[in-house]
């Protein structure tokens, strides 16, 4: 299989081309040239997360170089569970969170880290991998690439604006995995590492790839845990299974999305966003309008330019069906702090923030059918937005106490290019 760009203008790219470049090179997203069709009768016997994971992917890894070590990549990612945790007949959290740094993207970020450190020979130049985060995927990149010999890591934050759990997180790795704490947004952050990435006399000397969600060895791995979702439901009722998202830069969504255009038994996917509300605008009507984000108490949503648009707009490119395929709903921090605290009442489940916007929106829709709200972080690394509201303390899972046991540092950095490139050439 081969690989194009959303913005057309870039040569076929094979999937470990793609995968190393992260951008394409006329700035647009990599898509597959072609969406390959499965059936659930195509998983026949196939019940883990790893087999499945594999069994989906196949086709996209054909004829590529890491196509021979697709079992084993799948085997060290998928290595820790996704459960379902039912809350009544109707309605599941599907539990992305067991992972080394508590978050969903833990699973992509160690996919990615998989597959590059299959694809990088001895003596090859070290590669920096640049990430901006909102908070988890900084943590989710950094855990899975830590100790990795040949890559160093370099995680750009916004300074104040994640929990102090997960600023600890982010500079807790040290070795080859280090902070920048930027006085800016995450806007800010991710503006300059596409700067970087675009910065050709920079990349001469420092090599550089990206681990933010628009690449392609995070975004495939992510339709793994929603197939397996979706099948258990599937052979268990003869049913599909619906999907609620907690959604900002829009991957985890289009994963899921992308996964029922491949024929698996995936019914509505329904959008949650906090009160950036760039993605419900388009969807009742409006014009896709881009905007700078705003704080939320779900920050790792904090968001006003969700990067896979594009590949949403690649994938439905007429805006009409594109609105009627998909319902998205705009949470504020008042409905999320009132989610929290009805979960907890009625089930006694802790949520974090992000998984509350998703349950809140379908709480307002209250739909047909069963439904899995995907728990993205474990409400433990939120816990001075969740303990107030539930009034009881959240341990944090073994991984993660351990990491907030190590000491941590991020450095200071101003929003300025010239800064993240002195950076980025220091050695
Ligand atoms: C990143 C993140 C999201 C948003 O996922 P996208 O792929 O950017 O839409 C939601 N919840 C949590 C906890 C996250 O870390």
């Amino acid at each position: 299989m081969r690989f194009v760009s959303t913005r057309g203008q870039a040569a076929p790219a094979t999937l470990s081309e793609a995968i190393a470049a992260g951008l394409a090179p006329d700035g647009g997203l990599y898509v597959p040239e072609s969406v390959p069709t499965l059936a659930p009768a195509d998983f026949e016997g196939k019940t883990t997360l790893a087999d499945i994971a594999a069994a989906l992917l196949r086709p996209f890894f054909e004829g590529g170089a890491l196509a021979a070590e697709l079992d084993a990549i799948c085997a060290q990612a998928f290595d820790f569970p996704a459960p379902m945790r039912w809350l009544d007949d109707g309605t599941g959290l599907l539990e992305l969170f067991h992972g080394p740094t508590a978050a969903f993207k833990d699973f992509g970020a160690r996919f990615l880290a998989a597959c590059l450190s299959r694809l990088r020979a001895d003596g090859d130049r070290p590669l920096t991998i640049i990430v901006a985060t909102s908070g988890d995927t900084g943590a989710a990149v950094g855990g899975a690439f830590h100790g990795l010999a040949g890559v160093r890591v370099v995680i750009l934050y916004p300074d104040g604006r994640v929990s102090p759990r997960q600023a600890h997180q982010l500079g807790a790795f040290g070795d080859n995995v280090r902070a920048l704490r930027v006085a800016g947004s995450f806007d800010d952050c991710q503006a300059l590492v596409k700067r970087a990435l675009n910065d050709a006399a920079l990349q001469a000397r420092v090599p550089l790839s990206s681990a933010n969600s628009i690449s392609l060895g995070r975004l495939l791995p992510q339709m793994g845990y929603y197939t397996h979702a979706a099948l258990a439901h599937w052979r268990e009722t003869g049913e599909v299974l619906n999907f609620a998202i907690p959604t900002g830069n829009l991957g985890n969504a289009l994963a899921c999305i992308l996964a029922r255009r491949i024929g698996l038994p995936i019914g509505e996917v329904l959008l949650a966003t906090n009160a950036n509300d760039v993605l419900p605008s388009f969807f009742d009507g409006g014009p896709y309008e881009p905007r700078a984000s705003v704080a939320t108490l779900a920050n790792a949503m904090d968001v006003g330019a969700p990067s896979n648009f594009e590949r949403l707009r690649w994938l439905v490119p007429d805006d009409g069906a594109l609105r009627e395929g998909f319902r998205a709903i705009a949470v504020g921090d008042a409905a999320i702090r009132d989610t929290i605290g009805e979960v907890w009442t009625r089930h006694g489940v802790a949520v974090c923030p992000h998984t509350a916007t998703a349950i809140h929106a379908l709480d307002s829709l209250a739909p047909d059918g069963t439904w899995a709200v995907v728990a993205t972080a474990h409400p433990a690394k939120f816990e001075s937005i969740v303990e107030p509201i539930i009034g009881e303390p959240v341990a944090p899972p073994p991984a993660l106490a351990a990491l907030l046991a190590r000491p941590a540092h991020a450095d200071p950095m101003p929003a300025d290019y010239a800064a993240f490139r002195a950076q980025l050439e220091a050695r």
